[in-house]
């Protein structure tokens, strides 16, 4: 299985940082801008995103050195533009790599080897064997947001003073409908389920947010991917979860 050994940063990061019911967006002044633009081309669009200035791009685009790897890509600054392929086809000859665009990388996102869907852009399990070449820091958005959506806008929000990051009670506090009851689970059967779902094997991110018998990752076999708020499978997992607790409970 690929996996990629985290460079995530290592500082501590404070469990609980509530995010205040109704805020507009967890870390929405450094969200990158919308990901389907519908009345522009690619190549407009990638403009647009560099002239937006997009604070996490340049953050990311300033650290990065000659090559940083993030999740299972790697990131190569090129004599110009950029260079992005599977951290595993390092070596690989150029030539032997399928050219893709940036604007087509989520194409790579959608599927494993063997076709299968991955609805975790984050899962270990990006197929291999292309590259793509960008001119500019605004494409390179794109491709990264392509193949994990919103990664670099929550990598740098990771780096601020105060990391918008929430815990479990305080995000399932928040949850209505068919999702209300994952208030209920906690404890051993909670951290049962986070070691599970969210496990090196299943999941790149490095899970910042928290929960008493959940403390964060750290960063072995995880990403400079933060994690900051459970995402839609682990709530369905919970939810799933409080539901068989609940049906055998009741014999
Ligand atoms: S909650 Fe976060 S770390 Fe866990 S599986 Fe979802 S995205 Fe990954």
């Amino acid at each position: 299985m690929d996996r990629v050994a985290a460079t995530a940063p290592t500082r501590a990061v404070a469990c609980g940082t509530l995010v205040k019911r109704g805020a507009v967006s967890r870390n929405s002044k450094h969200r990158a801008p919308p990901r389907e633009p519908r009345i522009l081309a690619p190549r407009a669009y990638a403009w647009a995103v560099s002239a937006f200035e997009n604070p996490a791009l340049a953050a990311f685009v300033a650290r990065l050195g000659g090559e940083r790897v993030v999740a299972q890509v790697r990131v190569r600054r090129e004599a110009t533009g950029f260079e992005v392929r599977h951290a595993d086809d390092r070596d690989t000859p150029a030539e032997a790599l399928e050219r893709v665009s940036a604007w087509n990388a989520r194409d790579l996102a959608q599927a494993a080897v063997g076709g299968d869907f991955r609805p975790l852009k984050s899962a270990p399990t990006l197929r291999r064997g292309w590259r793509i070449l960008v001119r500019d820091a605004g494409e390179l958005g794109v491709a990264l947001d392509r193949l994990y959506p919103g990664a670099v806008a929550d990598w740098f929000a990771s780096t601020a003073a105060d990391v918008p990051v929430t815990n479990w009670t305080e995000f399932t506090a928040r949850q209505s409908g068919m999702y209300r009851i994952t208030t209920l689970l906690g404890g051993p059967s909670l951290a049962a389920l986070v070691a599970e779902t969210c496990a090196p094997a299943r999941c790149l991110k490095r899970r910042l947010w928290c929960a008493p018998s959940a403390p964060a990752d750290g960063d072995a076999g995880k990403s400079l991917i933060p994690c900051l708020e459970p995402c839609a499978l682990m709530l369905e997992a919970a939810r799933a979860r409080v539901r068989v607790e609940q049906d055998s409970a009741r014999g």
